[in-house]
């Protein structure tokens, strides 16, 4: 299937829209997503594909509070899901609709939040009910989940990590588009602390990096990635 990746078992890269990823952890007792795309069409008739529905995804996790990884959550919802979600406690008052995400540094990330559909990607609906994942914080997905802070993108960026199946899920710390590169100022809160995340991200020696925005890295994840910080 095109825009499906299989990166370990039961853990799925499966694009959603043109240019944006969720990934699909699969359990005994559930389907866990972590981001869920754009509040447009995709991800229920991506998950059927895979023989899942909407009712069996009992938990989402977001990597941040973008519309382009918070936008399918009320879709899901309105197609039979109960699922809790769960975002990263520095962006929580976002997600919720609390709080205006704070000012980015970048003069083309400043012009680019004020204007009334940031760029391509549009508004999301506010999740009111999220609850806050903090760093370090354990799950029992996947054969063990860890919550790891990534700051930068957004000031409560996380990324997971998957031990027991040599698995990072990276959401927007590093984009693989046109090539491999950190996110790209004029999307990020701040960069010096993506940077961070990304030397962050090397060091948890995952064999594979997923990504929200491009394709898998499935080579030398920290030898790569530890390039990027040297090309900085
Ligand atoms: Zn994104």
């Amino acid at each position: 299937m095109r825009g499906h990746v299989e990166l370990a078992d039961d853990v799925h890269q499966l694009t959603v829209q043109t240019g944006v990823n969720v990934v699909v952890l699969r359990d005994d007792d559930g389907v866990t997503l972590v981001d869920t795309g754009l509040d447009r069409p995709g991800l229920t008739a991506r998950l059927a594909r895979l023989g899942i529905a909407p009712s069996e995804v009992t938990r989402v996790l977001l990597t941040h509070a973008h519309p382009d990884h918070t936008g399918g959550v009320h879709r899901l919802r309105r197609s039979g899901s109960r699922a809790s979600v769960a975002i990263g406690a520095d962006d929580l008052d976002v997600g919720r609709g609390l709080a205006e995400p704070p000012a980015p540094e970048h003069l083309g990330g400043r012009l680019l939040s004020r204007l009334p559909a940031p760029g391509a990607w549009g508004h999301a609906p506010a999740v009111t009910d999220a609850t806050a994942l903090e760093d370090g914080q354990r799950l029992p997905i996947a054969g063990g989940l860890e919550v790891v802070a990534t700051p930068g993108h957004t000031v409560g960026h996380v990324a997971f990590h998957l031990p027991a199946r040599n698995v990072v899920i990276g959401g927007d710390v590093v984009f693989n588009v046109f090539s491999l590169r950190p996110s790209p100022a004029f999307l990020c809160w701040r960069t010096a602390p993506n940077l961070a995340s990304v030397a962050r991200l090397a060091a948890l020696g995952a064999t594979t990096l997923a990504l929200a925005h491009g394709q898998p890295v499935t080579d030398d994840v920290a030898g790569r990635l530890s390039q990027l910080i040297a090309d900085s």
